[in-house]
């Protein structure tokens, strides 16, 4: 006689089986779609906003040198963070509601290795940290105290990371915001960049201050592997910006490289995971979300919310900004 037990059992290993075998399909059917004749665009590197143009000059330097992709990211991102001028990502960021700077970075590389920091004060370049993390330690993500910590033996400088303008904008909104953590869909603005080798292999680097005057000890989405990046060499990569919180609630960036193994460009990729974020919540008001993508093939695209959202592209023959499409104005 069938137990219950023993049922639930069978139905178990049933369901694991028909999961494994589809996704055995999927991998293979995959693997057929793959178009190998395709010509492939490489090196690229792409990165989110206007400050993305200097981030994606610097991984140019390398990936034009026959550089990795990995060594690109990071020095991409790495230029942002040390702009003190930029107030969304390291030094110069806005601080949170209690003035602290707070850091978030994550880097994932061709293998699936990856590295992240949260909640990191007083260090300049996150990125790096969350190299580190990926390559010198077993683990993925180090936070506050103990991420500070881990850099500091690994001979990272502490630095002071509020700036005289970034205190002023934060002493000036303490006057009139009762203390009350805003969303506003232009006080935030990470800096996620892609980029393809020429060996063929792909990286992401996602660094941020997260929102500002956001309540101390928030996380947002840009370190969370599978949220604020994600990379998969055999389809492509993808990251994000805008309000973590809401590209948490959909797994955004893991989702829209699983939709490009689908069959998805980066560009139909990206807007049905913006879709997503649009269907899954019921207030839209400041809700910006942005992605951008890449895929192995060199092919990129990106998507956002609301209008305004852009990103920078260099390639041999192409270094601009590109306005991205949007769900609504
Ligand atoms: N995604 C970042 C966060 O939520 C901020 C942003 O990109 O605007 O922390």
């Amino acid at each position: 006689m069938k137990t219950r037990r023993n049922f639930i059992k069978l139905t178990a290993l049933g369901s694991a089986a028909v999961l494994a075998s589809s996704c055995l399909t999927s991998e293979k059917e995959y693997k057929e779609k793959i178009n190998t004749s395709k010509k492939v665009i490489k090196p690229i590197v792409i990165s989110t906003w206007n400050h993305g143009l200097a981030a994606n000059k610097a991984s140019w330097n390398i990936l034009s040198k026959g550089g990795s992709s990995l060594d690109a990211v990071e020095a991409g991102v790495k230029v942002t963070e040390s702009d003190p001028n930029n107030s969304s990502v390291g030094l110069g960021g806005l601080p949170d509601r209690d003035g602290f700077v707070t850091l978030d970075a994550c880097i994932m590389n061709h293998e699936n290795e990856c590295g992240a920091v949260a909640f990191l004060q007083d260090i300049e370049n996150p990125i790096s940290v969350a190299r580190k993390v990926m390559e010198e330690t077993q683990h993925v993500l180090l936070v506050g105290e103990g991420a500070k910590q881990f850099a500091i033996e690994k001979g990272f400088k502490e630095t002071n990371l509020l700036t005289e303008n970034s205190k002023k904008a934060w002493e000036k909104w303490k006057e009139r915001s009762k203390y009350q953590p805003i969303i506003n869909s232009e006080n935030h603005d990470t800096i996620g960049l892609l980029a393809l080798d020429e060996k063929g292999n792909l990286s992401g680097a996602c660094t941020t201050s997260g929102m500002a005057y956001k309540l101390h000890g928030r996380v947002g989405d840009s370190p969370i592997i599978g949220a604020g990046l994600f990379v998969d060499n055999e389809v492509g990569a993808a990251c994000a910006t805008g309000m973590g919180e809401a590209v948490i609630r959909i797994a955004g960036s893991a989702i829209v490289v699983e939709l490009m193994r689908n069959g998805m460009s980066p560009n139909e990729a990206c807007k049905e995971a913006v879709e997503r974020v649009v269907k899954k919540h019921k207030d839209l008001s400041n809700l910006q979300v942005g992605f951008i993508a890449l895929n192995k093939y060199g092919e990129k695209g990106g998507h956002s919310v609301y209008k305004g959202f852009n990103y920078a592209v260099h390639t041999k023959t192409q270094n601009e900004m590109i306005d991205a499409k949007f769900y609504k104005k």
